[in-house]
């Protein structure tokens, strides 16, 4: 039974990853019949002679995201149709739904677009985008450059707007120790762009037989990845609330990969006195503990933890506090290994 979407509800929204693994080499492909489209990105274009049905393939039914990216221009342009004032890059940044990678311009099938903008012309039709393109799953209004979610244990949380539809989504993330499939409310969570870097950084570090603590965890990536890597204990921990909702359900959608037994949620804790991190959730496999809490990582009991290796993966702008964070706790702790990813 397929998962209930936690950002909308439905279930269309979240698959297992082994079945976006399956699909993921050849989901953004053409066909022998689809059909090409290159458009200038940072001038402005003229759509008079693009006809978006004729674009769209009569055999796998996907379209060119240029094509998808103009159609969005154009429903949004009206009355002013066929000279829109917007370039196509100002439209605003599409992400793949599920992000998985791409070896040549992507074909866009349904619901396989989530749009990312800054645009208020293009904030202001985005219910008509979503009813008139298919290929569109959501429209998120907000400022992409700055830290989407938690930037730091002082300030206020940073989160854009869903205009039209869901903005769950999911990112494949690859190791040399296999795949696993990473959801993520995207109006709530941090766009990650370098999976590639961290991964082989996390590649290197001894973590199998250890017991690990992902201590920004996010949506869960480092953590997850780490019981693939044979920890035989991964603690994740987050203040922001959302990503550790996220960090539960990438456990359920992961669940066969990681090999999990048992997954339960802990029982509902009431409000903390402190920011100390709770227990949100429980897992096992045949070989590890998994615990998932909601708190801050300034909190965390590191001395009766147990951790070996705490895993920090910071936001650029909050780097230099963790890093001089983690040097104070290796000076107090030698035997812990602290690794900035
Ligand atoms: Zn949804
Ligand atoms: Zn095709």
């Amino acid at each position: 039974m397929r998962l209930r979407c936690p950002s909308c509800g439905s279930r269309s929204c979240v698959n297992s990853a082994e079945r976006v693994i399956e699909a993921a080499p050849t989901l953004y492909a053409k066909c022998p019949s689809c059909n090409d489209l290159v458009l200038d990105k940072t001038n402005r274009i003229d759509l008079t002679d693009i006809s978006f049905d004729d674009l769209k393939c009569k055999n796998c039914g996907r379209k060119p995201l240029d094509a998808v990216m103009a159609q969005i221009l154009a429903v949004s342009a009206e009355p002013n149709k066929n000279r829109p004032k917007l370039t196509l890059r100002q439209v605003g940044t599409p992400l793949l739904s599920p992000g998985v990678p791409t070896y040549a311009p992507p074909h866009i099938g349904y619901q396989n677009l989530l749009l990312l903008t800054k645009q208020q012309i293009i904030a202001d039709a985005s219910n008509l985008i979503l009813r008139d393109i298919p290929e569109v799953r959501g429209v998120i209004y907000g400022d992409m450059k700055r830290v989407i979610g938690l930037a730091n244990r002082h300030a206020a949380p940073h989160t854009c707007r869903v205009l039209a539809g869901c903005d769950m989504r999911a990112d494949l993330v690859t190791s040399a120790y296999g795949q696993i499939l990473m959801y993520k409310s995207q109006s709530k969570i941090h766009i990650e762009h370098d999976n590639a870097v961290k991964m082989t950084k996390l590649g290197t570090l001894p973590i199998a037989g250890r017991v690990v603590l992902d201590a920004l965890a996010g949506p869960g990536t480092l953590g997850l990845m780490s019981v693939l890597m044979g920890a035989q204990k991964v603690v994740l921990n987050d203040a922001w609330l959302p990503a550790v909702e996220n960090a539960y359900l990438n456990l359920q959608v992961n669940r066969e990969i990681l090999g999990l037994r048992t997954l339960s949620r802990a029982p509902v804790a009431k409000k903390a006195p402190s920011r100390a991190p709770n227990l949100f959730c429980t897992a096992t496999t045949d070989h590890a503990i998994i615990e998932l809490y909601h708190g801050e990582f300034e909190e965390f009991n590191i001395q009766d933890s147990g951790v070996d290796l705490v895993l920090l993966d910071p936001f650029p702008d909050t780097e230099p506090y963790f890093k001089a964070l983690s040097k104070e706790i290796r000076n107090k702790h030698p035997k812990i290994h602290m690794v900035c990813i």
